[in-house]
């Protein structure tokens, strides 16, 4: 059948000869409709951490939908399912006296942060300070803001400058960071963004000592430090927002993916107590921001088992207890002569980078090891120059060791 479907971030060209089409799921399981199984080695995209085909997620969306099957949480309209994933994700989060905004996913949530952020230093009598500083190689989705502060170049070029007042700094340096804020003026900036590990930009994990430096000159400079948990949080890392890692207090988080671990679209921010106070303690401040969708009670109902099962389970812990057995699987592949580098070692999260003299001799060496891997029951994402590794958290240990076997087979072939 001809396809009518626009797929995100792809050569539809190539995607319209064939479609590779999922039907089911079961733990790490994915099948496709002609009944053959395949590793989920990513999660989908980073998302599933709880695993596929959980019935308890899928019959308390279903229950909720039965019973409210949306309500907007605007003015003093609420309803159970919100208010209590607002709670119980401030509970976990490591910021005191959190309040949590919902959004439908991560970029939304990325477009809340830098607006909260703009609102807080306009009520703090500071206007000018618009100017919103992210990392090269980041990824905060592709919402307006999102692209514009894009620190993979490819996702921001070609559509206009969305973000005229910003800019990106190296991804691992402290003093660049400072160097950018004394550039542009500590009066004109508004916030900076990182992820913990970048993600999508290559699986990037921060130097020694890197996300308290950063936080600490945001402070010295009276900007607001925003961490996007998207990919890093509820378990990715081994803790809820994987900040917690480092020891590291940043004024909002964003979050989504792990949250419902994808059952359902959700996505939020969580607040310092104090940037919330404009807005909780001071009348007539009311953010105005905000979407149809925002605390849809079916997806916080799927959240708030998610966040269940992730606790009965174990599983924020396993991110952790797990991080050194992937590292493990993937590592013999670094001797490889097609490979550059393996990254893994933080959480269930890894990368294999390809060498250089290989992309530049075989342009599509990532899309055909994809394949490669592929043919051998394995699904992997294409990264840039990398292949990621993100399994469900519930994966075993022969399943992380099959992984990097067909990485390695698929390897072998390619050369
Ligand atoms: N931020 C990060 C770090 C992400 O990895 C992503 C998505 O991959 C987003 C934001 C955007 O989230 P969404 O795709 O739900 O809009």
């Amino acid at each position: 059948m001809e396809t009518a479907l626009w797929h995100p971030f792809s050569d539809m060209a190539a995607v319209r000869e064939g479609e590779f089409v999922l039907d089911r799921g079961e733990d790490v399981w994915v099948y496709d409709t002609d009944g053959n199984r395949y590793l989920d080695a990513t999660a989908s995209l980073w998302y599933v951490n709880v695993g596929h085909g959980r019935r308890e997620i899928a019959d308390a969306a279903a229950e909720q939908m039965r019973k409210l099957a949306g309500y907007s949480i605007f003015g003093d309209f609420a309803n159970e399912p919100a208010r209590a994933i607002a709670n119980r994700i401030a509970g976990l989060a490591p910021l005191p006296d959190a309040k949590v905004f919902l959004t439908t996913g991560g970029g939304e949530a990325i477009d809340s942060a830098v607006k909260i952020a703009r609102r807080y230093h306009d009520a703090q009598g500071e206007p000018g300070r618009v100017h919103v500083i992210s990392r090269a190689q980041s990824y905060h989705g592709t919402n307006g803001i999102g692209t514009g502060i894009a620190g993979i170049e490819a996702n921001r070029s070609g559509f206009g400058e969305i973000l005229p007042s910003s800019s990106r700094v190296r991804y691992d340096s402290v003093d660049a960071l400072r160097e950018e804020i004394l550039r542009v003026g500590p009066e004109n900036v508004a916030a900076f963004l990182f992820e913990p590990v970048i993600g999508a930009g290559g699986v990037l994990p921060p130097p020694e000592g890197y996300l308290r430096g950063v936080i600490e000159v945001c402070h010295e400079y009276g900007v607001l430090a925003i961490a996007d948990a998207v990919i890093c949080g509820f378990g990715r890392l081994g803790t809820w927002f994987g900040v917690e890692r480092w020891d590291a207090e940043p004024d909002l988080i964003t979050f989504a993916k792990g949250v419902t671990s994808g059952y359902l679209p959700l996505g939020g921010v969580v607040a310092h107590g104090r940037v919330a106070e404009p807005f909780w303690e001071r009348g007539g401040n009311a953010l105005r921001h905000g979407a149809t969708y925002s605390g849809h009670p079916a997806a916080c109902a799927a959240g708030l088992v998610n966040i269940d099962l992730l606790e009965r389970d174990g599983l924020v812990e396993r991110g952790r207890t797990m991080e050194g057995v992937l590292a493990e699987a993937l590592a013999p592949l670094a001797e490889h002569s097609l490979v550059a580098e393996v990254r893994a070692g933080i959480g269930l999260l890894g990368a294999v980078e390809l060498d250089p003299e290989l992309l530049r001799r075989l342009p599509s060496a990532v899309n055909d090891l994809q394949m490669l891997v592929r043919q051998r029951g394995v699904l992997l994402r294409p990264l840039g120059k990398a292949l990621a590794v993100s399994p469900p958290l519930t994966i075993q240990t022969e399943q992380l060791r099959e992984i990097g076997e067909a990485f390695a087979g698929g390897l072998d072939e390619l050369a």
